[in-house]
């Protein structure tokens, strides 16, 4: 682990017994993040893009339908060697993680500073007075409205946005180092999926914390991190610097996503761009490159072997993708 890294996964597996099969949701994820840095997770609904964030943060743990392999090294510590009670000290200072409905987070029998005071109380160990106080900056600086009024108020008080808003906030209470967002606004409306995404870019850039963005929607992660990994089918099949994703992905599942973002320069009554085909069951995965049997550039090779991350733009070498058949480096970039 370098000096500057805040997380280090090497060959992370997550794999689920179940009376189908073994299926490993994540298969062999390796990553690192620096202090202050924010990648984003992207891929479709079941590319174990969440399982991933569960098990950095420790929150799935070995026992008799699950086993985890591989490293996950967190602030200095390895998160899955630590005993139960010493990973959940890791729990607010260290990581937080933001969950898609903030009703799953929430109590909805207790007030709003119940939840915030009650975490300071515990985490911080604040008397009532200075929690309270805390809380109400916390609710300033995510952007809710009379801040000292919402904390007595219930969660179904709140629209959602407000809701996700207040679960940030209890996120941020302990000051962590990496804060964990997954598919925080799937269940918002639009207009209020762009403020909470603003929101998580502008807390990061503040407070110097790093983030991992989990998202179906690479236009989610666009703009907002500086990385990007995109998962396919347990595996990370392509990473670099967000912008040289965007700009020129090398995997043909990465340009398929790009290509599937509805365009509003596009002409009207445009066809939307899908990927045809699913995700293969990962009970019994196709044995070579597992987007094969959806890429329109596979070849023999393709279904034999699987293909493993690899740089193939000499200008870009930590632009790495899993694919044989990268498209050829133009002479622009090789210069
Ligand atoms: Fe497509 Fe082959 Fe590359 Fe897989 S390895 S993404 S099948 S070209």
């Amino acid at each position: 682990m370098t000096a500057a890294s805040l997380l280090e996964v090497t060959d992370l597996r997550t794999t689920f017994h179940t009376p189908r099969g073994d299926v490993t949701a994540v298969d062999g994820v390796s990553l690192t993040l620096r202090a202050g840095e924010t990648l984003g997770v992207v891929g479709e609904s079941g590319s174990g893009k969440s399982v991933l964030g569960r098990s950095l943060m420790g929150l799935i743990g070995q026992g008799p339908t699950t086993t985890i392999s591989g490293r996950v090294t967190l602030a200095g510590h390895d998160v899955h060697a630590l005993p139960a009670r010493e990973r959940r000290r890791l729990w607010g200072p260290t990581v937080a993680m933001v969950f898609q409905d903030p009703m799953t987070s929430l109590n909805p029998v207790k007030k709003i500073g119940t939840h915030l005071v009650e975490a300071l109380r515990l985490h911080l160990r604040l008397d009532r007075k200075a929690a309270r106080e805390r809380s109400v900056d916390l609710l300033r600086q995510v952007g809710i409205p009379e801040p000292a009024r919402r904390l007595d108020q219930y969660p179904h008080e709140l629209s959602g946005g407000m809701r996700q808003r207040v679960v940030i906030a209890m996120a941020l209470a302990c000051d962590p180092k990496l804060l964990i967002a997954d598919e925080p606004t799937t269940a918002l409306d639009v207009t209020v999926q762009k403020q909470i995404l603003d929101l998580l870019a502008r807390l990061a850039r503040e407070r110097q914390m790093a983030i991992i963005l989990v998202s179906h929607d690479l236009g989610a992660v666009a703009g907002r991190t500086d990385r990007v990994a995109v998962m396919y089918a347990g595996r990370v099949v392509e990473t670099s610097r967000t912008l040289e994703v965007f700009t020129r992905p090398i995997h043909p599942y990465s340009e398929a996503l790009l290509a599937s973002i509805p365009r509003l320069d596009a002409a009207p009554h445009t066809r939307l761009r899908t990927i045809e085909g699913r995700p293969p069951d990962l009970v019994s995965p196709p044995p070579g490159c597992r987007f094969a049997p959806r890429c329109t550039r596979a070849e023999d090779v393709c279904r034999t072997e699987a293909p493993r991350l690899r740089g193939p733009r000499p200008a870009a070498p930590r632009h790495t993708a899993a694919c044989h058949l990268p498209p050829a480096a133009t002479a622009h970039e090789e210069d």
